[in-house]
């Protein structure tokens, strides 16, 4: 699903330039579960968004869903991360004034996807993730962890390929924690693919891979494993 090979990526600072990235080799096949650790500053973040098309790297190879990723523009990266992505942010990213389900169902206005139609998808996805009674409620009526529930049926409402998550549960309390956790195994077992990025150990111990960053490159790459 996700193949990439030497990839390199500097932010300018000034005159000189940070090297964040320094010929990362990475592969994902479908349905893996994967966390992404690393301290702060390790370029987690970095590589998740270039995972996510929203950032490019500056040399290597990317192949998402065996698509080599280069010299995308931005119509063109947009197109491809609403057709193979979701995203689930640590700040949820909700809209403030429209409600949980119309925040689910924005994703499909950018398909395309007629009103009616997009809201019974949208309603659908709030239903699996626990919040169908609560599809009329603003962002600020809810809890932080049914923020970030809404927030993963948004991500989930155009099917995407891989799920992105950018310390999906660093805003979140120790009980909504295990409840997003939850959600998001749930959806692993039905077979999406996801990527977790995260600096909590017990949250990395509960997917199936944990992959370590330090100084640019991976430093151990482990399956877990867990007692059944
Ligand atoms: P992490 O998510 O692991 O904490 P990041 O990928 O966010 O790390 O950042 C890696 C390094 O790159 C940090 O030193 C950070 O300050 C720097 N950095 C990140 N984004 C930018 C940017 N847009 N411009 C300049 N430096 C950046
Ligand atoms: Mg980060």
């Amino acid at each position: 699903m996700i193949d990439i090979q030497k990839l390199h990526k500097s932010y300018p600072i000034g005159s000189t330039a940070l090297h964040v990235l320094k010929g990362l080799d990475l592969c994902i096949e479908e349905g893996e579960f994967v966390a992404i650790m690393g301290a702060s500053g390790s370029g987690k973040s970095t590589l998740l968004n270039i995972l996510g098309l929203l950032d490019t790297q500056d040399e290597g190879t990317y192949l998402l869903n065996k698509l080599p990723i280069e010299n995308l523009d931005e119509k063109k990266a947009a197109q491809l991360r609403n057709k193979f992505l979701g995203f689930v942010f640590q700040s949820f990213n909700l809209i403030a004034y429209k409600t949980a389900l119309e925040n689910v169902a924005l994703p499909l206005y950018y398909q395309g996807v007629a009103k009616k139609e997009r809201l019974l998808m949208a309603m659908e996805y709030l239903e699996k993730v626990g919040l169908k009674d609560w599809a009329s409620h603003l962002p600020n009526e809810l809890s932080g962890g049914q923020k970030q529930r809404v927030a993963v049926a948004r991500a989930l409402v155009t099917r995407p390929k891989v799920v992105l998550a950018d310390e999906p549960t660093g805003a979140l309390d120790s009980t909504t924690t295990g409840e997003v956790m939850e959600l998001l195994k749930s959806i692993h077992r039905e077979g999406m693919t996801l990527i977790v990025v995260t600096h909590e150990e017990d949250i990395a111990a509960q997917t199936d891979r944990i992959i370590r960053l330090k100084d640019g490159v991976i430093v151990s790459d482990e399956k877990v494993k867990h007692l059944v």
